[in-house]
Order: C-alpha cells, then sequence, then structure tokens
C-alpha cells in the first residue's frame, strides 16, 4: 500500500516538473524558422554561363555531395544535342544542351534566365546611364523565360543579368517574368582573368562569415578548369563542398530558386498560435499566391526533450512531416490557414 502511494506520489511530481520545465519557457516561444529545418543560414550555389566545363567537372562534385545548385543559362546560344555541345570550346557560352539540362533538372537543379544572348542590359556611357530599348530588353528576358519554360518544363523563378549589370529598367524588365533578380552574390572565385590562386579556405571563411550573420550567401562561380574565371582545379570546389556539407546542421543548402521561395513565403506568413505544457495549437497563413508559394516552412516549438510527440492537422487528422530534437519539435507546415495540434511529453531533466 504504502508502495503504491509513493509511486503516485513520484508519478504526480514527474507530471508536475515536466509542467514546469515546458512552461518555464526559457526555450523560447513558437516561431517560424529563419531558414528551414530552423538552420542557422543559407547558401546557393550559382553557376553562369552554361558552360560545358561546369557539367564536366562540377555537376559530377555537386551530385556526388547531394548538393541542388542554379544554372544560369543562355537559351539563345543553347544547343538541342550533346552532339551540338561538344563542338563548342569547354568554356564557351551555351554548352551545355537542352538534352542535359533537362536531366540536370530531373535531379533537383534549377535551370534558371540569364538571357537570352547575353549582350549587356545597361550600361554607363560617358557618365549616363543607357538601358537597352525596352523592346530588345523585353526580347532578351522573355524570350529566354519562355525558351525555358517550353524546354524544361519548369516556369524559371530566378533571374542573373549579364555581368550583374542592373538599374531600376532592368530590375523593372526582369520583374515582368520572375519573383527573383540575383543581385547580391559572392564570387566563387576571384576577380578576372583568372581564380587560379583562390582556394577552398577563402570560400569556407566565407560561409562562416554568412553563418555568423544569419543571411543567404549565393556563390556565383563560372568555369572550373577551362574558361572565364576558371579556378586552379577541381579540388578547390570539392573540398568546399566537403566543407559545406560538414556544416550542414546548420546551414542549409539548395537552389537560389528554393531559398528566396522559403524566406518569401516566410516574410509574408502569418502564425497565430496557443501553448501551454506539452500542447500547442497553430494556424499559419500566407497572403501571397499558392499557386507559387506553397513550400512548406518550418514551424519551431520549443520543448524539452520532448518524447510521445503526435502532430497532426485538427481537421483531417493528417500529420505533416516533423522532426523531434532535444529542446524543440520542427514541424513542415504548407501555409494553408488548416489548424494544426502538437502534443508531447517532457522528460524532467
Ligand atoms: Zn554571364
Amino acid at each position: 500500500m504504502k508502495t503504491k502511494v509513493l509511486v503516485l506520489l513520484l508519478i504526480t511530481l514527474a507530471t508536475l516538473q515536466a509542467a514546469e520545465t515546458d512552461s518555464a519557457q526559457s526555450l523560447g516561444a513558437i516561431r517560424i524558422a529563419k531558414f528551414k529545418g530552423d538552420r542557422a543560414a543559407a547558401v546557393s550555389m550559382t553557376l553562369d554561363d552554361g558552360l560545358r566545363n561546369q557539367d564536366d567537372f562540377a555537376v559530377p562534385l555537386l551530385n556526388q555531395y547531394g548538393i541542388r545548385a542554379t544554372f544560369y543559362v543562355i537559351p539563345g546560344l543553347t544547343p538541342d544535342t550533346n552532339e551540338e555541345a561538344t563542338k563548342k570550346k569547354p568554356g564557351d557560352h551555351g554548352g551545355i544542351s537542352w538534352h542535359r539540362l533537362k536531366e540536370l533538372a530531373a535531379e533537383g537543379h534549377e535551370i534558371a534566365n540569364h538571357t537570352w544572348t547575353h549582350i549587356p542590359l545597361t550600361k554607363i556611357q560617358d557618365g549616363q546611364r543607357i538601358d537597352l530599348e525596352p523592346a530588345k530588353m523585353d526580347e532578351q528576358i522573355g524570350k529566354a523565360y519562355e525558351a525555358i519554360k517550353e524546354r524544361i518544363g519548369i516556369a524559371p523563378f530566378t533571374f542573373a543579368t549579364p555581368g550583374n549589370g542592373t538599374s531600376d529598367v532592368v530590375r523593372a524588365a526582369g520583374h515582368k517574368y520572375h519573383p527573383v533578380i540575383r543581385e547580391h552574390c559572392e564570387r566563387f572565385g576571384a576577380w578576372p582573368p583568372t581564380s587560379k590562386d583562390f582556394t577552398a579556405a577563402q570560400a569556407n571563411t566565407t560561409v562562416d562569415r554568412y553563418l555568423k550573420k544569419g543571411e543567404v550567401l549565393v556563390w556565383m562561380m563560372h568555369a572550373v578548369t577551362e574558361g572565364y574565371n576558371a579556378l586552379s582545379g577541381p579540388d578547390v570546389l570539392e573540398d568546399h563542398l566537403i566543407y559545406l556539407r560538414s556544416k550542414q546542421d546548420e546551414l542549409w543548402i539548395d537552389t537560389f530558386a528554393q531559398v528566396c521561395r522559403y524566406t518569401m513565403e516566410r516574410d509574408a506568413a502569418k502564425l497565430t498560435a496557443s501553448t501551454s505544457a506539452g500542447h500547442a495549437e497553430f494556424t499559419l497563413e500566407c497572403s501571397l499566391d499558392p499557386a507559387v508559394f506553397h513550400d512548406p516552412l518550418t514551424v519551431v516549438i520549443p520543448a524539452n526533450h520532448p518524447t510521445d510527440v503526435l502532430v497532426r492537422y485538427q481537421k483531417s487528422g493528417e500529420k505533416p512531416p516533423f522532426e523531434i530534437h532535444s529542446d524543440k519539435i520542427l514541424v513542415q507546415v504548407i501555409p494553408s490557414g488548416q489548424p494544426l495540434e502538437v502534443t508531447w511529453q517532457s522528460v524532467p531533466q
């Protein structure tokens, strides 16, 4: 009899302690993660000009390390077949065929717009800014957009201008077709003509800087071994990819389109939540067009060593994907306004 009472008492104490541990909320409030998986920063590898040299040396490494990248291609210079592509020099613009680009897209890489023929869209002449005339500007951007959409089957989400030249006129012309224009990026290499001295250690330091800042790092690279701004060799890229992988718990590595989709959706999303010990209810809504923005956002529910975790949509009973960490539960939620419920037990520490 005495033992039973003692056991009951212990259970009650444990429950109270668990409730206290969670309600203390030193862990913070329920929130939308800044980046997917509640990682501290994000990185996108972007490779410009559709060089065959990239397909020969960068693509095998990206695939080996499971890193999806963004390829800014030039549709007006892109041949149909691999046979035609191999007639070009390794560093020539448009050296990856449509056939091959389709394969890259199927592997999860982003095929994005870098204009129809890579002519400057804007320049400074005699101290004056001169933008390409509107019809030509629209042709350079729109024709390339349509070609990628038709050939790859996915409308390009992002756009990079030749030489990163931009102006308000260029921005307006680009945004007519693309939600995002790549403007701020770091050169994976040095300034031209050569990047032979650029090292993986330099690249890794840049990643550390972005991790500290909690921001999106966008790498822009060109040739790997031969062609514009070539590196000293593929090992520079490989060593950096190994470093990225080693940081994957804190670093989200994905295509530029994926990262932008997340951050735009995140910024337009509204989380409404009520929480108590071992229990959370919330809804996630987003004001952007759901036809374009329908990727899951990560909702972070602070919880102390949670066990017996249950996550479900209250109406349908369906379970969204979730992860359990020692100090939080991460739920992947497509913002749809559908209420969700999460319950868990906290083990007293
Ligand atoms: Zn370019």
